[in-house]
């Protein structure tokens, strides 16, 4: 099969590590017999210096005509004094906009190999953690009214949380049936001691539940589901909510497993068709000296391969591969630690994997 990649590499260590991950997938389709095509666009901050805007109209075209989109990371100090709606970050607003991705998937799973790396004891990890967090992503205050007004103390800001129930249906049923292909167990995570929107969230939630009896579902308040990822992170499969509490649990997660430079993400929507991209920035600081992990970016290309172009069998090799080199002893210099040794570069790592692959 033919599958036709758009590649935004943007700023940063955006351009060297999606280059890694397209030297991975060009090896998994040597493997397998694909062909993936891939065609580069301008976003963020190069976009910004070439023509002017960092989302060109150009972009938005080749990527809604791909059958999925690989995205490196925008923004830099570079362009940090430009007003908010000129800036880099802008674009990453507009493409998911365009693209209608309104879900966002978070996987922080530990990989034994980097045990060390996680700051909970060994006596929390247990026998590990594998988790999936599955955010609203284009609904909530993020997108709610907002606004300034005279309050009870002057002058005050505002910004609304609101959902409806075809939102929450919409999320909801991506998140059970995400648990359907893992372990079958979804938690609802919301605020609905407290909030009304979360009150109905709750309510569209336990409806949708009963569509899915193989799937045992359960509801949290957020401020002890902050308090279960670090106390017993292995109690959760996938967690589904809202996108401001998806926003910080998810970053809460991902430190559990040890290293920014490891977690893939994947923000989908009606279509086949998503993005794929690491969960960190476009580290400026060490852009260019080969220091950067490609593992995320690598990750998440496994996942484009998984839930775009439904190769799952491709996905799992290539995490294989990942984990391979890491349990052999190979690191990144974000990885390092306390080990002694000499980390290996980007283009080194990214050799290693293809080797094992
Ligand atoms: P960052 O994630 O870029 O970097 C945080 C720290 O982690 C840095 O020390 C960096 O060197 C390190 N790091 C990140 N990824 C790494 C990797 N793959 N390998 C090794 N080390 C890695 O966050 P930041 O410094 O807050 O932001 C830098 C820029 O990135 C800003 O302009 C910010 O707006 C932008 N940003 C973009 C995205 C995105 O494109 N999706 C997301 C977050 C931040």
């Amino acid at each position: 099969m033919e599958y036709n990649i758009a590649l935004l590499r943007g700023d940063g260590i955006g351009p060297e590590i999606v280059d890694s991950a397209v030297a991975v997938l060009e090896k998994t389709a040597s493997k397998f017999g694909h062909s993936f095509r891939f065609t580069p666009y301008l976003i963020g901050g190069s976009a910004i210096d070439a023509v002017g805007v960092p989302l060109p109209p150009e972009t938005v075209e080749g990527c809604l005509a791909s059958d999925s989109v690989l995205l490196g990371a925008v923004g830099g100090p570079k362009w940090d004094s430009l007003p908010g709606d000129k800036r880099p970050e802008k674009a990453l607003l507009g493409i998911r906009e365009a693209l209608g991705l309104y879900t966002n998937l978070r996987p922080a799973k530990l990989c034994p190999a980097l045990r060390a790396a996680s700051p909970l004891k060994d006596s929390v990890i247990g026998s590990g953690f594998d988790l999936m967090i599955v955010r609203e992503l284009t609904g909530g205050i993020y997108f709610g009214e907002r606004g300034f007004r005279k309050g009870k103390y002057g002058q005050e800001a505002f910004d609304t949380e609101a959902y409806s129930v075809t939102e929450i249906e919409r999320i909801g049923r991506v998140a059970f049936e995400t648990a359907m292909k893992r372990r079958r167990r979804v938690c609802s995570v919301d605020k609905a001691n407290v909030l009304e929107s979360s009150r109905l969230w709750r309510k569209t939630m336990h409806a949708l539940a009963e569509e899915y009896p193989g799937v045992q579902y359960s509801d949290m308040f957020v401020d002890n589901a902050a308090m279960q990822l670090i106390r017993a992170p292995s109690q959760f499969d996938v967690i589904v909510t809202s996108n401001m509490f998806g926003d910080i649990l998810s970053d809460e997660a991902s430190q559990l497993t040890g290293s920014i430079g490891m977690l893939p993400s994947a923000s989908l929507g009606s279509t086949k068709r998503g993005m794929y991209e690491p969960i960190h920035g476009s580290a400026p600081d060490i852009a260019g000296t080969g220091r950067a992990n490609p593992a995320a970016t690598i990750l998440s290309a496994a996942m484009m391969l998984r839930w775009s172009f439904g190769l799952s069998g491709e996905a799992d090799c290539i995490e294989a591969a990942v984990d391979k080199v890491l349990e052999a002893g190979f690191r990144t210099a974000d990885l390092m630690g306390a080990d002694s040794g000499t980390p290996l570069t980007c283009n080194e790592f990214t050799n290693m994997i293809i080797e094992v692959l």
